[in-house]
């Protein structure tokens, strides 16, 4: 399993928020903890904030470039932030996203800060461009305001950093814990959340419906064509 992980600014050219907290600073230390937790948890981590860039975009375009061309399953982009409110809230790229980023931001809510939830670009705000232009699962993690007094009170990274990283953990070993599905099974909820994101019809049978929805998803994404939704199937489908 491979997570690219972007800590947000830090170039001349593309500086963070500033208020009572530097965001610079903040994702810089959440971003390198979170890194190690990972690596210790076995997971391949390549950090993809570039070290120079002409200009935001061009740090923007490496970032996501660098995650696209190591093929990465997740990328997960660090960030703080500001304008008057407070809380975390995770930004998803697609609704691919939306596994990990509930896990990620009830985590993060568990320290102590407002839940603002998941929010999917384009619909719940502007597009992103790290989300946009990534092949991957993509998460933004807006861990908290740097210019709300209460967040900073809150705010530590070694804990953020840490809920960060449980819920990137538990959302990912529950994909791979996912009951393997088969003609016939009885897995009646796992079904219809199968059929759901495969976009037929969900009754909750997995007839033979289904099971050419199944064959055609994996011979579209290269991998064995069985029609049996187990570990691998499911990883396409909830990750890429
Ligand atoms: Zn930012």
């Amino acid at each position: 399993m491979k997570i690219a992980v972007d800590i947000g600014h830090n170039l001349p050219n593309n500086r963070g928020a500033k208020s009572i907290g530097d965001e610079d600073v903040m994702v810089s230390e959440v971003g390198e903890r979170l890194a190690v937790r990972l690596r210790m948890s076995g997971y391949d981590v390549l950090m993809v904030a570039p070290a120079r860039a002409v200009s935001v975009s061009d740090s923007l375009v490496q970032r996501a470039a660098r995650a696209n061309d190591w093929h990465a399953d997740l990328f997960v982009s660090i960030h703080m932030n500001a304008g008057g409110g407070r809380g975390t809230e995770v930004w998803i790229g697609s609704e691919k996203g939306r596994y990990i980023g509930e896990k990620v931001v009830s985590s993060i809510a568990g320290l102590g800060f407002r839940n603002r939830g998941v929010k999917l670009q384009g619909k719940d705000g502007k597009g992103l461009y790290v989300l946009k232009h990534t092949r991957m699962t993509a998460i933004l993690v807006e861990g908290c305001f740097v210019d709300s007094k209460a967040d900073m009170e809150l705010y530590d990274p070694e804990r953020m950093a840490f809920a960060i990283w449980r819920g990137i953990v538990a959302g990912l070993n529950r994909i791979q814990a996912r009951p393997t599905l088969k003609r016939g099974s009885e897995y009646r909820n796992e079904v219809m959340h199968l059929q759901s994101l495969l976009g037929i019809r969900v009754d909750g049978i997995f007839g033979p419906a289904t099971e050419k929805a199944a064959r055609e998803f994996q011979r579209e994404t290269g991998i064995q064509v069985d029609g049996i939704v187990g570990p691998e199937t499911w990883g396409e489908i909830l990750l890429k």
